[in-house]
């Protein structure tokens, strides 16, 4: 059986920045996955999944020198984020205001993974297991024992970083707390009349926000959200129709579409599990929570778990302290259980002050965002707040 000091079984974004930082600790790390990334070609299409990328989020990419292949694979920065509801009520946030050259990227899922798997590939102290499985875990004598498909392997510690879905928190027989909400959301890939934009924007509709973040060129990533029915109602036209309802219903800051590439719809879910610990398997990312897509903070939110788990190992390696004793491991959760609550639940009150039909309600939430554009104060530590810094 072969030993390591840490399996890690997801090797998405979130499970994969985690093998780098603990890999850069000294740790041998086995990660699992069960699908390959398809290899990037820059003439395939823009995938559907996104992720606006925070600025803290970028820093943890340059640290573990997988920022400069996702730069050299597709990325768009943005600079401006702009939110509104009436236009009177405008309120745009400016890199320049946190003295920053841009507030975030919008970076396709994959590609931050095939970054990340590039860096891993390099790794002496990392073993990729893809595609594979997991058929069992163990908890005996102070260690983990998985079994794969093909393989068994041994650890100190399993970190479970396989989404939402976790088959880990399953079988480790964690619950979670959370909900559906009542709406959906699509993602529509496409074409617009504008050429490459430097402003990520996010209108709040009486029927749900609709969002734009843009890709390279003249391209776009588009998030829509309504009820149930009406996503399944966009879902099944055609692309050319598709078109024509968004440029019937999108602001006119969208300045028009010429077509639509690709659609999907999400069901948006709320998970939080109850625990991030249990013996030796910890949670992180979407295992450990899932958040309303709103505010395209979900993978950010992973990311400083990955951050947090590591400068707990390093305290106690340095400190001469046993890493993977539960004390040291429970430092982990106390650190970002209550941050990532706070998120949850931030972007909760924002999501149901806006869904609101109330005139008091709407009146109040616009002399609100006027508020803040007027406050640079306010206005700075939020977008600090959103980028992560
Ligand atoms: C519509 C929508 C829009 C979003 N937009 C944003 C955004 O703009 N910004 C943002 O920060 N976040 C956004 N998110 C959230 C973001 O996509 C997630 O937070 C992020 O993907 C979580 O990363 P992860 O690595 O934890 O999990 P995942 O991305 O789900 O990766 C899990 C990995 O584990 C592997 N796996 C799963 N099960 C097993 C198993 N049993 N054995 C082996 N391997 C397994 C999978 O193959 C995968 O590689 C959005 C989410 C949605 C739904």
């Amino acid at each position: 059986m072969k030993k390591y000091d840490c399996i890690i079984v997801g090797g998405g974004m979130v499970g994969a920045s985690c093998a780098l930082t603990l890999a850069q600790l000294g740790l041998r790390i086995a990660l699992v996955d069960k699908v390959k990334p398809k290899v990037f070609q820059a003439e395939q299409p823009f995938d559907l999944r996104v992720s606006a990328i925070s600025l803290a989020s970028e820093y943890l990419l340059e640290s573990i020198n997988a920022w400069n292949s996702i730069k050299a694979m597709r990325s768009s920065p943005y600079r401006r984020l702009g939110v509104w509801e009436n236009e009177h009520a405008y309120t745009e946030f400016n890199s320049n205001d946190i003295n920053q050259q841009h507030l975030g990227h919008i970076v396709e899922n994959r590609i931050i993974q095939l970054a990340l798997w590039q860096q891993i590939a390099n790794q002496s102290n990392i073993e990729l297991f893809c595609p594979e499985s997991v058929i069992n875990i163990d908890q005996t004598n102070n260690e983990v024992e998985v079994t794969l498909e093909t393989k068994k392997l041994n650890a100190k510690i399993l970190i479970a970083a396989d989404g939402a879905n976790s088959q880990i928190r399953q079988q480790a027989g964690i619950g979670t707390t959370g909900w559906d909400y009542q709406q959906a959301a699509m993602l529509i890939n496409v074409e617009t009349q504008l050429g490459q934009q430097e402003i990520t924007w996010q209108q709040f509709r009486p029927t749900g926000p609709v969002a734009m973040l843009p890709l390279q060129g003249n391209h776009a990533s588009l998030v829509w959200y309504h009820s149930k029915s009406e996503i399944n109602r966009l879902s099944s036209l055609t692309n050319a129709q598709l078109c024509n309802d968004v440029n019937q219903f999108f602001p006119e800051k969208l300045g028009g579409i010429k077509q639509v590439f690709a659609k999907g719809a999400f069901a948006l879910t709320r998970k939080h599990a109850n625990q991030y610990l249990q013996g030796k398997i910890i949670l992180i990312g979407d295992a450990a929570h899932s958040i309303n897509p709103l505010a395209g903070q979900g993978v950010n939110l992973g990311f400083k778990d990955v951050l947090a788990l590591k400068n707990v190992i390093a305290t106690a390696i340095g400190t001469g302290q046993c890493w993977y004793s539960e004390s040291v491991l429970s430092q982990y959760e106390k650190l970002r259980r209550n941050d990532n609550l706070l998120m949850m639940t931030t972007m909760d009150a924002f999501y149901g002050v806006f869904s609101h039909s109330s005139s008091i309600v709407k009146s109040i939430r616009n002399t609100g965002l006027s508020l803040i554009n007027k406050s640079s104060l306010i206005k700075n530590k939020a977008l600090a707040y959103a980028c992560g810094i």
